[in-house]
């Protein structure tokens, strides 16, 4: 069955850090601040209960095993001062998730809805009993 949003338009405008199911608004509003709801259509973007889960890991598994990892390989292959790789790598996974942060939410956000595309607003039957965006409102 066709959804009404491809998932190369959820890929492209998460790519974009936008909201996966308007793609009208960005999903933060300042580099360390995310909307908890896209401010155009009314998404849930921090959807609770442990979706903060997925950028947190994102995040780390890019820090340490795309960034501290290599860095440590060629340091220790081209005997490199162990001094100058543990100051390089402390530095780098200090500012790099904060750097990375913004990315890591839409990246998780596109993954997720990669996988479960039929839980976008607009992917939705109109008469869909399973709300799973609404439930931590119905809480
Ligand atoms: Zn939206």
């Amino acid at each position: 069955m066709e959804l009404p949003l491809s998932r190369t338009l959820i890929f492209n405008r998460c790519l974009r850090a936008s909201c996966p199911n308007c793609g009208k608004e960005k999903i933060h509003h300042s580099w360390l601040l995310i909307h908890n709801k896209c401010q155009s259509c009314g998404m849930l973007i921090k959807r609770g209960n442990g979706f903060y889960i997925g950028p947190i890991c994102l995040n780390y598994g890019i820090v340490a095993f795309g960034l501290i990892c290599p860095i440590l390989i060629t340091s220790f292959a081209f005997n490199v001062s162990i001094y100058f790789t543990l100051v390089l790598s402390i530095i780098l996974s200090l500012f790099c998730p904060i750097i990375f942060y913004p990315y890591s939410w839409s990246l998780w956000l596109m993954i997720y809805y990669l996988c479960f595309p039929k839980e976008l607003y607009e992917n939705r039957h109109q008469n869909s009993d399973d709300l799973l965006f609404d439930e931590d409102e119905r809480l």
